[in-house]
């Protein structure tokens, strides 16, 4: 029987990115191979300089122009590589086909221009209305992401706003052209706890209802919970388990994940410390040649760890793992060689 294959909205395959530092190149990102399918919301989990936030950069083409590039692999947005389109291309994809949304708002807002001004702005590059008509939008955008008294703080410069004012004020600029895929950047790292959840609720909810996809980037497993439909983990610049969020939730694989996992504080469990990972994610200069990356931090090591480079394997139904502890993760040629 002919069965159509559904067509991801973005897939990423074989992409390495990364800077140049002292005239060598050097990858943040290593052979990342993803897709987001549409309407489904995809969280990338892991912790600070593991290359989550250099792939966002990538697939907004806004890693810095100088020192940051894509050197190998591609971007295939609703069919279309993104990796060799033009600037030009890019700006009208950017902002309307695919929506950001930054960690610090205060640094993606201009202080200087009226937030009506600038939602007004992303109306008129992208869709063609009225000045009176991108104003009206901009009220209602302002209204829809839960801002009291809209026709008041469009007139308002981002300085006279609270922290999660400005970030649903972002919000409304990310999703003003309607767009089909929204990338989040830690979008609640720096909004106390019950902000965090209001703003998360709201993105949650304006994802139901209009059906864009979403790629949530985050350090924070409590934010995966609450959000993903699908859950990749990275460590030092490769993904090392991926899966639905129920499987990473109740049958993690990785011992890094495992151990995440293990670090988030509960209410029912008194402990007197919180846990964390011993050590820290190798920098980009001194990532280990051979073996897996996380082998000077991961309690299962074994003595294949250093010298074996694990490959991702399936562990079940779109399950993946990057881990010798599976035998589905070794390598083709070193199984081959061992037999
Ligand atoms: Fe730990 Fe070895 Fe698995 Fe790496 S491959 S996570 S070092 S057990």
């Amino acid at each position: 029987m002919h069965t159509q294959k559904k067509e991801a909205l973005l897939e990423i395959s074989e992409l390495e990115a990364g800077f140049m530092i002292n005239k060598q190149f050097y990858n943040a990102v290593d052979k990342v191979s993803f897709k987001v399918n549409p309407g489904k919301v995809i969280c990338v989990v892991g912790e600070s300089g593991c290359g989550k936030s250099v792939m966002s950069l990538s697939i907004m083409g806004l890693l810095p122009k100088q020192v940051g590039k894509v050197a190998r692999g591609t971007i295939r947005f609703q069919g279309r590589n993104l990796t060799e389109i033009t600037n030009d291309e890019y700006n009208k994809i950017r902002g309307k086909e695919i929506g950001m949304i930054f960690q610090e708002p205060m640094t993606a807002l201009n202080p200087v221009f009226t937030i009506g001004y600038q939602l007004e702005e992303v109306l008129f590059n992208h869709l063609k209305i009225s000045k009176k008509e991108a104003r009206q939008r901009s009220i209602e955008l302002l209204s829809h992401v839960g801002i009291p008294r809209p026709e008041k703080i469009v007139d308002q410069f981002p300085h006279q706003l609270s922290g999660g004012m400005r970030q649903r004020v972002m919000i409304a600029m990310a999703i003003s052209c309607q767009p089909k895929l929204l990338i989040a950047d830690e979008p609640t790292t720096a909004l106390d706890v019950t902000i965090q959840a209001q703003i998360l609720e709201l993105l949650r909810d304006i994802q139901e209802k209009s059906g864009m996809a979403v790629m949530l980037i985050t350090h924070d497993l409590g934010v995966v919970a609450e959000m993903a439909d699908e859950v990749m983990v990275m460590y030092a610049g490769k993904i090392v388990e991926q899966g639905t969020a129920d499987q990473i939730f109740n049958d993690p694989k990785h011992p890094y994940l495992q151990l995440l996992l293990e670090a988030i504080p509960r209410l029912d469990e008194e402990k007197d410390r919180l846990y964390s990972i011993k050590g820290i994610v190798p920098s980009i200069v001194n990532m280990p040649k051979t073996g897996c990356r996380f082998v000077s931090r991961c309690p299962k090591a074994m003595p294949d760890c250093s010298e074996v480079s694990p490959d991702m394997g399936d562990v079940g139904f779109e399950h993946k793992v990057r881990c010798l502890l599976y035998p589905e993760s070794y390598p083709k040629e070193v199984t081959e060689a061992s037999r």
